[in-house]
């Protein structure tokens, strides 16, 4: 069986992309494989790695790029090899499309539920490379291809545009929540209240944690970020003191802030003994540096995080579903993907971008 439907996209042709200069072209996917599915996208959500990568911000991207990796739609072809997944199902995919999945046993990430780390065969859903060359796409676009195993099923009580984001931001927040044991015997702080970290607040009150500070630089957020869970908000550019008055107060900090410019020794002392700084914000620049003592007197931990696995990304979006934790997704059409862009590096969404491909989305409306 083959194709009747060609893959398209918004492409990025270099730096310039980022400032509203996507091209909608034509692209030749991934080779098909009986372990693939192609998804016909109905909703994708923007993520601040888009831009990043589609202004070469990390490093040189391999233009032509068709970003997006929080992607939903049905799936319309499905390899013979590929179990549990069947044509008209509607799936997603993350920021990860491939991982080597333990083949040749000799990869104990991903032989542990850890397949966002693998060191062997770890593909990008774009600007990436499967282990056969061909260069991986991503979702501002009509269809996606990819490997099956880290397509994922949509909960029937998760919208498509509320589940896309979840995708990549719900879980790149929530999992350094799960993974530092976050619960109602810890106090939690998330800061930045953009797409992940409204993930983040959003996560950490379904959990039950005794206490949820947003950490935004202004109070312009303040009323949205209360509405999300946060039981206290520190706004850094409008109280000097801030980190005085709240020092010694969190167990758990996730950092979603994308620039440079984060005041990270104050961050750190808001941690209380034993505490524990999870980065999962990615800026294109070195953060500031800070004093040791920051960390020796408390014992505090810095750690990062990357996205979630499968797995991980399936319990999320249960536990989403069942908890009623619903993204605040602005919706677009995704012709409007240049101008999208533009908004977003404005700081504007409040709190997550969707692309919405209007032909598909009134069709699967229809079925
Ligand atoms: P976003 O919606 O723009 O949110 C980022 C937030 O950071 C902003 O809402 C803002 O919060 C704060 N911020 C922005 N500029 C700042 C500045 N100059 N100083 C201080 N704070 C600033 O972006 P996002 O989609 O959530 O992505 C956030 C970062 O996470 C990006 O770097 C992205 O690449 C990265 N990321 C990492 C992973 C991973 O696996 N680790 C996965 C996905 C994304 P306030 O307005 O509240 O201050
Ligand atoms: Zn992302």
């Amino acid at each position: 069986m083959s194709s009747d439907y060609k893959f398209q996209g918004w492409l990025g042709l270099d730096k310039e992309a980022v400032n509203g200069k996507m091209v909608w072209q034509e692209y030749e996917p991934k080779q098909f494989a009986e372990t693939d599915i192609d998804i016909k996208i109905t909703h994708c959500g923007v993520c601040g790695s888009d831009m990043h990568t589609l202004r070469s911000g990390w490093g040189a991207t391999k233009y032509p790029v068709c970003v997006g990796h929080e992607i939903v739609g049905h799936a319309v072809r499905v390899g013979s090899q590929v179990k549990g997944i069947k044509v008209g199902d509607r799936v997603g995919v993350g920021a990860q499309s491939g991982a080597c999945m333990n083949q040749n046993g000799d990869c104990d990430l991903c032989a542990n539920g850890l397949e966002q780390h693998c060191q062997i065969a770890n593909t990008n859903t774009y600007d990436g490379k499967y282990p056969n060359g061909d260069k991986s796409y991503g979702g501002y676009a009509d269809y996606w291809r990819g490997p099956s195993t880290h397509v994922i099923p949509i909960p029937d009580a998760l919208p498509s545009d509320v589940a896309a984001p979840m995708l990549c931001g719900g879980i790149t927040a929530y999992s350094p929540l799960k993974q530092h044991n976050a619960g109602p015997d810890k106090t939690v702080g998330v800061i930045g209240v953009g797409g992940l970290g409204h993930f983040g607040i959003m996560g950490a009150a379904a959990l039950g944690c005794k206490k949820v500070v947003a950490i935004s630089r202004t109070s312009a957020k303040k009323a949205d970020a209360m509405k999300m869970g946060a039981t206290d908000f520190i706004a850094t550019d409008e109280d000097a003191k801030w980190n005085s008055k709240h020092r010694n107060s969190l167990d758990i900090i996730v950092c979603t802030v994308s620039s440079p410019k984060m005041p990270i020794q104050k961050y750190l002392s808001l941690l209380r003994f034993n505490g524990v700084f999870v980065q999962v914000g990615a800026p294109e620049d070195v953060i500031p540096g800070f004093n040791v003592f920051a960390l020796i007197g408390k014992r505090v931990k810095v750690t990062g995080s990357a996205i979630g696995s499968p797995q991980e990304i399936k319990d999320m979006l249960q536990f989403f579903a069942d908890k009623g934790v619903r993204t605040w997704n602005n919706n677009r059409p995704m012709k409007e993907a240049n101008q999208v862009c533009i908004d977003f590096e404005a700081g504007k969404p409040r709190y997550r971008y969707v692309l919405v491909n209007e032909k598909h989305a009134n069709e699967a409306a229809k079925l």
